[in-house]
């Protein structure tokens, strides 16, 4: 191969890169523009160790962090959960969109997890337009308080347990930049929508 197809090549890249880079920050600008509420890496009450709520609480700020998660997932068309602290607020209350459906985490708790790890480039609304690759156990044992009222205690696993792990890092003061993999922060320049659970890293 010449220098100069590698030149091109290398040029066509990063030209590819830059321009899919330059649609996340036009994106990204959108977003602060219409969540002026959304909390972002670098403030502290994302380092913070979440406080419980009162289940009355828990529903009430559940309500809310439904209500921007919705908005947001309209304007960018994906985005899965949303954490009371990514509104400023350090309590204990989490929400998911899944099968159609919100559903609100009010002081959840991982009591077991599993041994073996697996990967995902997780895309954070805290994190701009940054994605982390980070490793976590396979399954989970969790308890929480749902949206009824009802006392769950719950083995989930695939992408619900990726999902739910995420969140709960959230209301222990961590988010996925704090949890990547070396070498694993990248621009989100993939499609968040296609991304699939990997055994082993990228
Ligand atoms: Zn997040």
């Amino acid at each position: 191969m010449s220098h100069r197809r590698t030149d091109i090549q290398l040029w066509g890249r990063i030209e590819k890169m830059l321009n899919v880079i330059r649609a996340r920050v036009v994106e990204f600008e959108k977003i602060l523009d219409q969540f002026p509420d959304v909390i972002y890496a670098g403030d502290p009450v994302l380092r913070q160790v979440a406080s419980p709520v009162t289940t009355e609480e828990g529903i009430a700020l559940g309500k809310r962090l439904g209500e921007i998660l919705m908005r947001y997932r309209k304007a960018v068309g994906y985005g899965r959960g949303f954490a009371a602290p990514q509104i400023g607020l350090s309590k204990a209350v989490f929400v998911t969109f899944v099968d159609n459906e919100l559903h609100t985490f009010i002081n959840p708790k991982i009591i077991k997890k599993a041994g073996e790890v697996n990967y995902y480039r997780e895309f954070c609304l805290s994190s701009g337009i940054f994605a982390a690759d980070v490793g976590r156990p396979e399954w989970i044992q969790m308890e929480w308080t749902d949206e009824r009222l009802q006392k769950r205690l719950e083995k989930i696993s695939g992408f619900l347990a990726r999902l739910y792990q995420h969140e709960e890092a959230h209301l222990r003061g961590m988010i996925n930049l704090d949890q990547a993999e070396p070498g694993g922060i990248e621009f989100l320049t993939f499609d968040p929508l296609k991304e699939q659970l990997r055994q082993t890293r990228k």
